[in-house]
């Protein structure tokens, strides 16, 4: 198999929520799709842009804001640089002006086609964007949003190899370099980052702080927050009133609590299309949040070893997507809150000191214990079950952390690497029902949403 080559960056990547799939990747495309009309040139002026939406895009686009995100992005914007307030502006389908190079036409969310949910293309996420003259395709381009907010896109050219120092495709081969070089795991990591990203060791760490920074505030801003989350469930947000029950006098559940009430805020503040850090995607924001809040805010860990945590959570990430899947219309919520979880139980473990088995250890039973989850959100909204499954999620983790941190290395019995091939093969097993469609499950169980 072929060697991780994924930047830390592209996996933890700030921007608005509900659903990386469904508003950054699409995001994405239509910036790319605006970038790439800009040198061409028509006889005839093209009068309209055709966007199609397939997948799950189509089948739960509307509830996640796709329209919105991907005429954003045909407009000019990027996830990192949009305002949420200009994002709910669209919603009312105003007509704006797109312009790139001589082409300006009218456009607005009226013109997405929510299209087939079952489909043919090589990725179910698939966004089909036309330039045209009336019923005349001038030019076309067939998007996949596959995950994480990451895209491809038919016909893109292969990329220039990045040939990273420490080459690996699962944990078995990442460990065999670290005992063979006698490094840490972080020390693996960052140096291939610096030959993946091309920029520094203290750059990777400035940024590194910025993802960390806008982790917290996503959190802080959900603990203060109140009143009802957009959309027609109704659903209140209960971060703050979890936090405020934490402190009540002789509470032996405190943390417990509070570690909920993190999980909470970030994850609501996703469902509310605010400013969140993918991790891995915009569904699981809640779960690394919620850890590094705790590890910096509760438990007193120094910046420094948060960083070195984020970084064996990348690695995690980049194993469980390389060698199965990080979205939920790929495999279910494993991949997403379970992944996720897995990611901060390794960097609690790692931040708190631990040797790297103890580490694996910790993600892997963290993982295990998400196997079979589905994806199933109601309404196809990123609110029930997503919200509260993201407090279960960094619960879990850090239980998955306090088991591992006892335990005696030769006993342990299943690999990080074994999890994921499991998760793999379960997610293939998996219906389409319970990939993001919310065509089954809760979606479908739940009444009048
Ligand atoms: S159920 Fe899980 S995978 Fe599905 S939208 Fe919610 S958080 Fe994402």
């Amino acid at each position: 198999m072929t060697a991780i080559t994924t930047s830390v960056f592209e996996l933890f990547k700030i921007g608005p929520g509900p659903s990386s799939s469904h508003t950054i990747g699409p995001m994405k495309a239509g910036y790319n799709f605006h970038l790439a009309v800009a040198d061409l040139s028509f006889e005839e002026q093209p009068d309209n842009i055709e966007i199609r939406l397939y997948g799950s895009l189509s089948a739960t686009g509307e509830g996640h804001g796709t329209d919105r995100a991907v005429v954003a992005g045909l407009l000019g914007f990027k996830p990192e640089n949009v305002e949420c307030e200009f994002l709910d502006s669209l919603a009312d389908g105003t007509s704006r002006q797109f312009e790139s190079g001589r082409i300006s036409l009218g456009l607005s969310v009226k013109d997405v086609v929510f299209a087939e949910v079952e489909n043919d293309f090589p990725y179910a996420n698939t966004l089909l964007l036309r330039l045209r003259k009336g019923e005349e395709i001038l030019f076309e381009q067939e998007y996949y949003s596959i995950g994480g907010g990451f895209i491809k896109w038919k016909g893109q050219p292969a990329e220039i190899p990045r040939v990273p120092p420490y080459q690996y495709s699962n944990m078995d081969e990442l460990k065999a370099i670290l005992s063979d070089e006698g490094l840490r795991m972080h020390q693996a990591i960052l140096a291939n980052e610096t030959a993946i990203s091309g920029i520094s060791e203290d750059e990777i760490y400035e940024k590194l702080d910025a993802i960390l920074d806008a982790m917290k505030q996503a959190v802080r801003n959900g603990l203060t927050a109140e009143g009802i989350l957009p959309g027609p469930i109704g659903l209140h947000r209960k971060a703050k009133r979890l936090f405020e029950n934490s402190s009540q006098p002789n509470c032996a559940d405190s943390f417990l609590l509070r570690l909920n009430a993190y999980g909470f805020a970030a994850s609501e503040e996703n469902a509310a299309g605010h400013i969140v850090v993918t991790a891995p995607t915009s569904g699981s924001a809640g779960v690394i949040p919620a850890a590094v809040y705790a590890l910096e805010e509760e438990l007193g860990i120094e910046r420094e070893r948060v960083r070195e945590g984020m970084l064996i959570a990348a690695a995690l990430g980049f194993i469980a997507k390389h060698n199965a899947s990080i979205a939920g219309a790929e495999v279910g919520c494993q991949g997403e809150v379970g992944v996720a979880s897995a990611m901060a139980a390794g960097l609690i473990a790692y931040a708190n000191g631990h040797r790297f088995w103890r580490t694996e250890n910790a993600a892997e039973s963290a993982l295990e214990h998400h196997l079979g989850l589905t994806c199933d959100p109601v309404g196809g909204y990123v609110q029930i079950p997503c919200i509260e499954r993201n407090a279960m999620g960094v619960v879990r983790a850090y239980n998955s952390y306090l088991i591992a941190s006892v335990e005696n290395e030769e006993f342990h019995k299943v690999s990080f690497d074994e999890v994921v091939k499991a998760m793999a093969e379960t997610g293939k097993d998996m219906n389409a029902k319970y990939k993001e469609t919310s065509l089954g499950g809760l979606a479908v169980s739940v009444p009048n949403c």
